[in-house]
């Protein structure tokens, strides 16, 4: 296992919250903030995926995330390349946090459920989107980025530039 970061145990019911995070967006930071009503801790588990500088990225996005939510002990941040569910175990969750945007996002997310629940006995607890920001992605905002648009306007306000 090489997760980069520390897991420590909270008490209490603690989710992680599963995902590339490239960029966190607002919509990311709806699903957490409103996950912190249901659990005692959060721990965001930023993913690094299979392709080259996917590290870099991650390690990016993550600091982005913690700088972020500096002032919240109830969430901390890690990145991992491991199985998400092994990630969950390690940091004593017992719950993976998902949000959902439209029916294509649920279809892919009771498929993972049901994988991780058959893996671990994780339950999966998902959110829907706020309507205003179900359309709103970080692929659409690197594809924004691309095209030189200022794209603080969807990302979370403390860090504009993450
Ligand atoms: P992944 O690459 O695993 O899909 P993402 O970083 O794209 O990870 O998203 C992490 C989680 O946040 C997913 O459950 C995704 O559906 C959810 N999510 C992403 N954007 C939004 C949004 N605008 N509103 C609600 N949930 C979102």
């Amino acid at each position: 296992m090489t997760a980069t970061s520390t897991a420590f145990k909270a008490t209490g019911r603690t989710a992680i919250f599963p995902g590339s995070f490239n960029p966190f967006t607002l919509g990311h930071a709806d699903i957490l903030e409103r996950g912190l009503a249901l659990f005692d801790h959060i721990v965001v588990a930023v993913g690094i995926n299979a392709a080259k500088g996917a590290r870099d990225d991650a390690e990016r996005a993550a600091d982005a995330i913690r700088r972020l939510y500096a002032g919240e002990p109830r969430v901390s941040v890690a990145v991992y390349d491991t199985l998400t569910t092994e990630l969950a175990l390690r940091h004593g969750a017992h719950f993976i946090l998902r949000g959902i945007r439209s029916v294509k996002d649920f279809e892919y997310e009771r498929d993972m459920a049901a994988v991780n629940a058959q893996l671990s006995g994780i339950e999966s607890v998902v959110l829907f989107s706020r309507p205003e920001l179900s359309a709103l992605s970080s692929s659409v905002v690197r594809e924004l980025r691309s095209y030189g648009v200022d794209t603080s306007p969807f990302l979370p306000h403390a860090n504009p530039e993450q």
